[in-house]
């Protein structure tokens, strides 16, 4: 193992008035970096003030195998925690450790009062139970909000931790100021990462919310009714203009590969720019606020310590 520490009332669909396109028929583009930069700002003055306290907030990530797409995520996670004050623990193991090892870790993270997050990196070599290493993570430090214990505090609108990426996407819904009570709102994806949180979350704040998935019918019947649409796949594009409703908020959550190394997201922006009322980029948008999210879920959790 390779540890690493960082310097540091009931409203009709009808009436839910949507934000519309600018002229000329171009959506807004939500921009998660702008975004990010302002609330890590914000975050980096809580980490400052918990620090004067005597609480360095401290976020352990750990990483098995060699997965290019891993690192890069767990790099940038190091990187948003050393520019926000928070001090980062890199654990990095072979892909064929023993998962009794990295359990171990864990425990020890656990009982170590100085480490207010613990991340492990999905996915986990197929040896693992990946479902039991996530349930050995304390739920007190379950920054990524995966543990069974926190799933059901979500669900029963009493959160501790909200997964970093759906609350990242309320994040951005919040800042354009996109009303959601009565709102239409139409997940495609139902991962427990991703959509189905996204779709606890819209539910608490009053959104009717639809959930399509691989054996939906008639996808497009349903996206065509979303006021917001969000697309959490992994399939580059598959969603188009035709496929959105007229003004509508699209929050693109994929990210895909393509043939020339770039990256795109599951909806095809070209296209869908120019019907919807604002949309995010990708990369750019969704990307940024889950790591944003994340030093979020650490800096509330070392919070917590201090209240
Ligand atoms: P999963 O593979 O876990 O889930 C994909 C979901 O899409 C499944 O529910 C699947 O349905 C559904 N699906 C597959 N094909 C279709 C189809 N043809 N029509 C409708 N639904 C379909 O992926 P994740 O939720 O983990 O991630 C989704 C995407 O978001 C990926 O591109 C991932 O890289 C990205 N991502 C981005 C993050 C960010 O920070 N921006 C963070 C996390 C993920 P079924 O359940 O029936 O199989």
């Amino acid at each position: 193992m390779k540890t690493e520490v960082s310097a540091q009332a009931n409203v009709s669909a009808a009436n839910v008035k949507q934000p519309q396109a600018a002229a000329g028929g171009t959506a807004r583009i939500l921009d998660g970096n702008a975004l990010s930069a302002k609330l890590r700002d914000q975050l980096a003055q809580r980490a400052a003030a918990l620090k004067a306290k005597g609480v360095t907030p401290c976020l352990a990530v750990i990483l098995v195998g060699e997965d290019p797409a891993s690192q890069v995520y767990v790099r940038n996670k190091v990187n948003g925690c050393e520019k926000t004050g928070i001090r980062s623990l890199k654990d990095v193991y072979p892909p064929d450790v023993d998962p009794k090892v990295v359990l171990d870790r864990i425990a020890e993270l656990n009982a170590d009062p100085g480490v207010h997050g613990i991340l492990v990196q999905l996915p986990l070599p197929k040896h693992f139970n990946s479902d039991a290493v996530l349930e050995a993570i304390s739920p007190e430090k379950d920054v990524d909000g995966f543990h069974a214990e926190n799933v059901g505090a979500l669900m029963q609108g009493n959160p501790r931790f909200i997964p970093c990426t759906p609350y990242g996407v309320m994040k951005m819904l919040e800042s354009e100021n996109v009303p959601l009570k009565g709102a239409e709102a139409v997940i495609v994806g139902r991962s427990n990462i991703v959509g189905k949180p996204m779709a606890m979350l819209l539910l608490s704040k009053s959104a009717t919310v639809t959930v399509c998935h691989s054996q939906s019918k008639e996808l497009a019947f349903h996206t065509r009714r979303a006021d917001i649409l969000v697309a959490a796949v992994g399939r580059a594009k598959m969603i188009t203009g035709d496929m959105i409703k007229p003004g509508a908020t699209v929050i693109d959550v994929g990210i895909n590969r393509q043939a020339d190394g770039k990256l795109c997201g599951d909806v095809d922006f070209e296209s869908a720019k120019d019907v919807a009322g604002v949309i995010t980029p990708v990369p750019g948008g969704v990307g940024p606020m889950t790591i944003t999210m994340l030093l979020t879920n650490t800096l509330e959790s070392a919070e917590r310590t201090v209240k």
